[in-house]
């Protein structure tokens, strides 16, 4: 495959289910998404939470006239319990409803996913998903043995696609991570391991500006953000500068689901029997 890159926007309340109650201020910088998807001609893939949907049927609209693919991210965005996979069920039924259409794909909120729920997926008519985060977050998952390339996990054909890490040092290559870190430690990073093939690139609408929910935060995700929300002017800068970066090295954008068809003859199969 020719050098390929997915710009994935997760569409959800601002800074997940962090704040007391769910706000949208983030999708005010759909605007600023749309300006730069336009200017540097962007096919942008969104995984929308079903209640996300209900709540704001402007988002569809800004999705829609930027012309994104349009994908799940669960309907409630919650990440522990035994009703996670009927929340899938529920953001599914959303999206029917709301859009018309069978989602192709699905994201986990915060990549949190297990094999029970890839199979529930599939039977329920999802292609392909992209959760894993190929690495370490502590207290969370090691993922460091998963492969960093598209894969199918054994007994189901749906396709996992990976986030896109740093190659070796599997260093996420997200516009959070870019905003933690500087654009300028990353270039460096990129000139020392060099860039993958295929990058899905993660982030979130609440990210791409000054987010005037942020206020509202506690401390520990206050201080998480602190850095995204008050070091930059515009936030949204630093994705752009990215976007020009990674376009200037031969990247071409295209929508997962143009990816995960190209992919599906040959793909590694994984083993994997747990969570
Ligand atoms: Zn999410």
């Amino acid at each position: 495959m020719e050098r390929t890159v997915c710009f994935s926007i997760d569409v959800e309340p601002d800074f997940g289910n962090l704040l007391p109650k769910d706000q949208y201020y983030g999708k005010h910088h759909l605007s600023t998404l749309k300006r730069i998807a336009e200017q540097y001609d962007l096919k942008i893939t969104a995984f929308v939470t079903g209640k996300t949907l209900e709540d704001n049927p402007d988002i569809i609209d800004s999705l829609r006239s930027m012309r994104a693919e349009i994908e799940q991210h669960s309907y409630s965005h919650i990440t522990n319990g035994n009703s996670k996979i009927k929340d899938i069920a529920q953001g599914i039924e959303a999206h029917k409803r709301l859009l018309g259409t069978l989602p192709l794909g699905y994201r986990a909120p915060k990549g949190i996913i297990t094999k029970q729920e890839l199979i529930y997926l599939e039977k329920s008519g999802i292609k392909f998903d992209s959760s894993i985060f190929p690495t370490v977050f502590p207290g969370r998952y090691n993922r460091v043995g998963f492969p960093t390339e598209p894969f199918n996990v054994e007994g189901s054909n749906i396709v996992e696609m990976p986030f896109a890490t740093i190659p070796k040092v599997r260093i996420p290559i997200s516009l959070s991570y870019m905003q933690l870190l500087g654009l300028k430690m990353f270039r460096s990073l990129f000139k020392l391991f060099g860039l993958p093939r295929l990058i899905v690139y993660d982030f979130h609408t609440f990210e791409l500006g000054i987010t005037r929910s942020y206020n509202e935060l506690k401390l520990i995700p206050r201080l998480e953000y602190f850095r995204a929300q008050r070091n930059y002017k515009d936030p949204a800068t630093v994705f752009e500068e990215f976007v020009k970066y990674i376009l200037d090295k031969g990247y071409r954008s295209k929508y997962m689901i143009d990816v995960y068809r190209q992919l599906i003859p040959n793909l590694h199969v994984r083993r994997w029997n747990g969570d």
